[in-house]
């Protein structure tokens, strides 16, 4: 999905060729590990509305299941492109690795615009991806999950496609469902909520108050919003959000420099998390261009978006203020730009240990479907609290211990597991 010359798979296969380098990965491994085990590429003919058919291409892409069944999101998004979903499903690996829950690393995508779709239509591209996928998915082989622009109406509608072709109930074989419908309370809130748990912890570590900081976001989706609500309770400042506006076919800055009122700034925000111009002109909001959110004067950067958005053109724009960088996207920020966020001592959170929330939960879901017993939201929060702070400590001691880069140490972490199983199974 990128739109800029950078191919998120090859930061993905550079970022784990330096750390590979680093910890002395012998050869076979790092073969065996810059690169996806299996690849799914498929088409999706759909019969729409009007009675024309239009072919969707579909991807699942399986990184690495040597630590258990493969995890990842599926995306609809009309510029899907296979690296990038090559490049997620390494990324899912060294997340769930890093946060050490026993699943592999896979994503999916469709090349679509949901937006543009009746209810009906994406039922369909639903149904259609799992008919083409349905041996090589379950609750033991490969587990999908929202990612953007996809929600539980869609989960539920795969599940359904999968359990009719199966003949039985499966409900493990997806996580993200509603709840009610095997889907796990706090799910929704759990990539979020994860975001915060982990700046929290970091701020603490390296002695800022955060009800003293201010943040600008990238992105009010379902990432954001959640993160932007628990930072509001947790007393930081939100000064500015940007977000993409499909009808002008560009992006928006909204700001109020003494900070955002979470509530009414959800209230005029769509599904798909775009925030209505007019109103919020109503409201006060300054409305600025869409990279205005880097060049804001706060302690925390949150792009919460898309991957490629802090690149070597806009990485200088970061004002002088900005003490941490918190990645709630996946691959958002460039290798270059992140050369970088290095020399200025900028604190970086790692994306895959960052936003690991969402799968951390997803997990726990996983977990409840096959108990067939449910938790009520304080357990499952307290217990995703538990993931991310414990992982949190490790990346964090080990960059202390060894002096390393935040994102390098999480690569050690999560690339020695990932190692150490493939070798167990006698792999390489
Ligand atoms: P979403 O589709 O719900 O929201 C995306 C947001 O980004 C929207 O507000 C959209 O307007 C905005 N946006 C898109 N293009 C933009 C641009 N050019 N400039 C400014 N804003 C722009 O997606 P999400 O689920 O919140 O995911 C966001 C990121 O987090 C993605 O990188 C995704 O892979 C990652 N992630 C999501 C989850 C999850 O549980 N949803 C888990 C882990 C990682």
């Amino acid at each position: 999905m990128s739109n800029t010359s950078y191919n998120p798979y090859e930061i993905a296969q550079q970022q784990f060729d330096s750390v590979a380098e680093k910890i002395g990965l012998e050869k076979s491994t790092r073969e065996l590990l810059r690169q996806p085990l299996r690849e799914y590429h498929f088409l999706i003919p759909v019969k729409m509305d009007d009675g024309s058919v239009e072919v969707f291409k579909g991807y699942r892409i399986q990184h690495n299941d040597s630590r258990g069944p493969g995890k990842g999101g599926i995306r609809f998004h009309p510029q899907e492109t296979a690296d990038t979903i090559r490049a997620l499903s390494m990324w899912m690996t060294w997340k769930c690795s890093v946060v050490d829950i026993p699943l592999g690393g896979a994503k999916g995508g469709v090349v679509c615009d949901p937006r543009k779709l009746s209810q009906r239509e994406q039922e369909q591209v639903c149904r259609g991806y799992i008919r083409q996928m349905s041996k090589n998915l379950g609750p033991d082989i490969d587990v999908p999950a929202p990612d953007v622009m996809t929600n539980a109406q869609h989960m539920l509608w795969m599940l359904d496609e999968f359990e009719t072709i199966h003949g039985a109930k499966y409900p493990g074989v997806i996580t993200g469902k509603p709840v009610g419908m095997g889907g796990s309370l706090g799910r929704t809130e759990a990539t979020g909520y994860g975001v915060i748990y982990v700046l929290r912890d970091a701020l603490k570590r390296i002695g800022i108050d955060i009800t003293k900081t201010k943040a600008s976001f990238q992105g009010f989706g379902n990432v954001a919003r959640y993160a932007v609500e628990l930072y509001n309770q947790l007393g930081g400042t939100v000064v500015a959000i940007s977000c993409w506006n499909d009808n002008d076919k560009k992006a928006y800055t909204f700001r109020k420099k003494d900070g955002i009122d979470y509530k009414e700034l959800i209230n005029i925000t769509d599904s798909y998390g775009t925030i209505d111009k007019e109103k919020a002109l109503a409201l006060g909001y300054e409305i600025l261009p869409g990279d205005a959110w880097i060049e804001q004067d706060v302690d925390i950067l949150v792009p919460a978006a898309l991957e490629n958005q802090i690149t070597a053109e806009n990485v200088n724009k970061i004002s002088k203020q900005v003490k941490v960088l918190l990645e709630a996207a996946n691959g958002p920020t460039t290798p270059d730009a992140d050369d970088v966020i290095k020399e200025r001592g900028i604190f970086l959170i790692p994306d895959f240990l960052a936003n690991a929330g969402g799968v951390t939960c997803s997990y726990f879901e996983q977990v409840q479907c096959n108990m067939n017993y449910f938790w009520e939201k304080d357990e499952v929060l307290t217990k995703l609290e538990t993931k991310m702070t414990s992982a949190f400590k490790s990346v964090y001691e080990l960059a202390v211990e060894k002096n390393l880069y935040m994102r390098d140490a999480a690569y050690v972490i999560a690339i020695d597991r990932v190692a150490q199983a493939s070798k167990k199974r006698g792999w390489v």
